[in-house]
C-alpha cells in the first residue's frame, strides 16, 4: 500500500495540501497563461483573492471552447524547452484539443495511474495487458507509465487485434487488461470463437475506461470473463486517465485522487455549485499541473459526488460511474433521454446480448427514432414475443416509443476494435 497515505489521510490535512496546490496553480495559470489572466481581470480577481478551496467557486470556468479557441498552444504556462510530451484528444468536429506535460507533469500523472491500479487490486508482479491505443490518445501511454511506476509488467499491444489479445492473455497469463467496457465484450466473444474460456485464463482484472459503463454492462464484463471489472476515469484536458478509480473492496464509486484533481458539481444550465449528493457537471480543476494549468474544467460529464471514509479505508470523496455526458443528450420530439437508459434496458433481458444501436433521423419533418438490439447465441424462443417485452419496458424507461425496434442475429451490430465504441447515429 506504498501510495495510501494521502488517500487515506484526515481530510483537514488533505484541506492543507489542496489550498496551498490551488494558490500556486493559480498563480501559475495568471502569471503565464493569457488567456487565465484576462479572465481573472474580467472578474476582477488576482492570484491573492483565492486563498482556500473554498474560494474556487470565484474562478471562471474553463470550456472546451477556450481549448478551442486557444489552439494550439494558447494554454500552455511554459515554453517549448520544458515540455516533454504532447498529447491530443480527438474531437467530434474541428480541431482536436492539444495538451502538454513537464517530466513532472509525466511523473505525477504516472504517480497518479499508479495508485489506480494499486486501488484495483494489482501490485508488482502482476502483468497488466493494456489494449488502449498509443500514440496521441492519453489512454495507452498514461496507463503504460503508470504499470510501470507500479512495479508491475506492462503488455504494450495497443488497441485491436483481437485474436492476438486472447494469445496473449493465454499464453503470457496476463493479470489484468485495460481496454474500454464493449471491447471486453468484443473479447469473450472473439475468445469464445476461439474455443477459448477466459474465465479458465489466470486474468482477474478489466480495467475500463474512456467509455461510459453501467452497473448492468459492468456485471456482464464480469460474468463473460470471470473478472472483476474496474472502473477508471480521467480525460486528457485534465492530464488522461488517472483522475479516479473505484477500489476493488467496495467497488462502489470512483475515489477521486483529490490532492491532485479538485472536483465540483454544478447544475449544467446555470453552473451554479450543486450540494453532495446532487447529480451534476463534474467541473475540475488541475491542483499540481505545470504544462497545462486548468481552473474549473466543465467535463460535461454527469455525476454525483459523495464523502464518508470507504470500506477500503480511504476517505477521498468518491464520484458516480459517468454513465451519460451533458453532450450525449439526445433529444427528440422534444423528450429527452441518455443512451445510458437504452443500455440498462437491453442488459435487463437475458436473452438479448449486450449490443445495441441507436439511429436517429428525420423523415417529413418528423423526428424518428430506430432501435437496434441483437439475441444471444443461444435464444430459440420466439422473437416476436422478446421483441413486444423489450419495447414495453423501454417505452416505461423513455416514456415514449420507439418507432422501430430491430432484432438483429447474434453477432449483427457492428463491435468496435478501436477507440470508442459509437451506439448513436443521428441522421438528421
Ligand atoms: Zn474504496
Amino acid at each position: 500500500m506504498a501510495y495510501q497515505a494521502i488517500e487515506t489521510a484526515p481530510r483537514s490535512e488533505l484541506r492543507e495540501c489542496q489550498n496551498e496546490r490551488l494558490q500556486e496553480t493559480v498563480r501559475n495559470a495568471y502569471e503565464n497563461v493569457d488567456h487565465y489572466r484576462e479572465a481573472l481581470e474580467d472578474a476582477g480577481l488576482t492570484p491573492d483573492d483565492i486563498e482556500t478551496v473554498d474560494d474556487i467557486t470565484k474562478l471562471p470556468f474553463t470550456t472546451k471552447e477556450d481549448f478551442r479557441d486557444e489552439y494550439p498552444d494558447g494554454l500552455f504556462a511554459v515554453d517549448n524547452e520544458d515540455i516533454v510530451r504532447i498529447h491530443a484528444s480527438s474531437g467530434t468536429t474541428g480541431k482536436p484539443k492539444i495538451v502538454s506535460y513537464t517530466q513532472n507533469d509525466v511523473d505525477v500523472w504516472s504517480d497518479a495511474v499508479a495508485r489506480c491500479l494499486e486501488a484495483a487490486g494489482l501490485g508488482a508482479g502482476d502483468t497488466v495487458q493494456n489494449a488502449y491505443g498509443y500514440g496521441l490518445f492519453t489512454g495507452g501511454l498514461g496507463l503504460h507509465y503508470g504499470v510501470e511506476e507500479l512495479g508491475a509488467t506492462v503488455i504494450p499491444i495497443g488497441g485491436g487485434n483481437t485474436q492476438r489479445q486472447v494469445e496473449m492473455l493465454e499464453d503470457l497469463g496476463s493479470d489484468a487488461i485495460a481496454c474500454t467496457p464493449s471491447y471486453a465484450l468484443y473479447l469473450a466473444e472473439t475468445a469464445d470463437d476461439m474455443g477459448v474460456d477466459i474465465k479458465d485464463l489466470p486474468l482477474r482484472v478489466v480495467i475500463f475506461g474512456a467509455e461510459p459503463c453501467t452497473d448492468p454492462m459492468r456485471e456482464a464484463i464480469e460474468e463473460r470473463l470471470g473478472v472483476k471489472g474496474i472502473d477508471i476515469y480521467g480525460l486528457s484536458e485534465i492530464v488522461g486517465p488517472g483522475v479516479s478509480i473505484e477500489c476493488a473492496e467496495a467497488q462502489e464509486g470512483l475515489h477521486i485522487h483529490e490532492d491532485r484533481f479538485y472536483p465540483e458539481v454544478v447544475d449544467p444550465e446555470t453552473g451554479e455549485p450543486l450540494p453532495e449528493g446532487e447529480e451534476g457537471e463534474l467541473v475540475l480543476t488541475t491542483l499540481s499541473k505545470e504544462a497545462l494549468p486548468v481552473l474549473r474544467y466543465r467535463t460535461g460529464d454527469l455525476t454525483t459526488l459523495s464523502s464518508g471514509e470507504c470500506e477500503c479505508g480511504r476517505t477521498t470523496i468518491r464520484m458516480d460511474n459517468v454513465t451519460g455526458r451533458s453532450d450525449d443528450l439526445v433529444i427528440i420530439r422534444g423528450v429527452n433521454f441518455y443512451p445510458s437508459e437504452v443500455e440498462d434496458v437491453v442488459l435487463e433481458f437475458d436473452e438479448v446480448a449486450p449490443h445495441y444501436r441507436i439511429d436517429l433521423d428525420r423523415v417529413n419533418n418528423l423526428d424518428t427514432l430506430e432501435i437496434t438490439i441483437e439475441c444471444e447465441h443461444d435464444f430459440e424462443g420466439d422473437r416476436e414475443e422478446l421483441r413486444d417485452r423489450v419495447l414495453t419496458r423501454l417505452q416505461n424507461v423513455l416514456s415514449f416509443t420507439p418507432d422501430t425496434l430491430t432484432i438483429e442475429e447474434p453477432g449483427g451490430i457492428e463491435r468496435t476494435e478501436v477507440g470508442k465504441v459509437k451506439r448513436v447515429y443521428d441522421h438528421r
